[in-house]
């Protein structure tokens, strides 16, 4: 089904291409309005966790998810810049236990969780990275606090719609426009002359961490896109 990104804030990050016949590479932004694919309408969740996981990151903090999210929502949230997922830290909950070095919180409130830190620190006698567990409309209240966000919950709602046609999109970084080629054809930049990069790409980089993980690197800057239509 071709799809357009309608609902959601104003920039997402594409994942689930191997749900995809036509697609961004995944960790890719999508501009809000912006068609992107020929997709199964199930990347809508992925697409949300992608961009859940980018917004706590731009908080400034450290994000790591689950693997309750299964296989594809781990690969999103990697997409979206994920530092680890939990299970493979060794962690414990609420408490210091030999040979971890992380302890994840779950707490209602600021004051609770730096007195609780300071608890089992008081026990511990050892270093120990303090993680919260924590939606995502909580996230921020956190995030000077913790050295790490577990995000649990809340994603970012992400709307997506059928569309009838895919025209190709090239995208210049500098300006932050993509040109929505229904008729002409561009290959660079009408405002800096910088070549255009093509957002629906026809490479299919390996499902791996490490892409995905420089694919946000190279776009983490990237803060709004505007649509230019040619
Ligand atoms: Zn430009």
């Amino acid at each position: 089904m071709r799809l357009a990104y309608v609902k959601g804030p104003p920039v997402a990050v594409f994942a689930g291409s191997w749900r995809c016949s036509t697609s961004p590479v995944d960790g890719v932004p999508i501009a809000l309005g912006e068609p992107f694919g020929d997709c199964d309408p199930g990347v809508a969740k992925l697409i949300s966790i992608a961009t859940t996981v980018r917004y706590v990151k731009l908080m400034g903090a450290k994000v790591y998810v689950s693997n309750s999210l299964g296989e594809e929502g781990v690969d999103a949230a990697f997409a979206g810049g994920a530092d680890g997922v939990l299970e493979e830290l060794s962690h414990a909950w609420g408490e210091y236990k030999e040979g971890a070095k992380f302890v994840v919180f779950s707490t209602s409130d600021v004051a609770e969780l730096v007195n609780a830190v300071r608890g089992v620190a008081e026990r511990a006698g050892r270093p120990f990275d303090v993680l919260v567990a924590t939606s995502f409309d909580k996230a921020h209240v956190f995030v000077p606090y913790a050295d790490g966000i577990v995000v649990t919950g809340g994603w970012v709602g992400i709307e997506l719609a059928e569309v009838s046609r895919l025209p190709e999109i090239g995208r210049c970084i500098n300006c932050g426009v993509d040109y929505l080629m229904y008729s002409g054809s561009l290959r660079r930049c009408i405002y800096c002359g910088r070549r255009l990069i093509r957002v629906i790409s026809s490479t299919r980089p390996p499902r791996s961490r490490a892409v995905f993980r420089s694919v946000f690197n190279k776009y983490k800057g990237l803060s709004s896109l505007r649509l230019k239509i040619v």
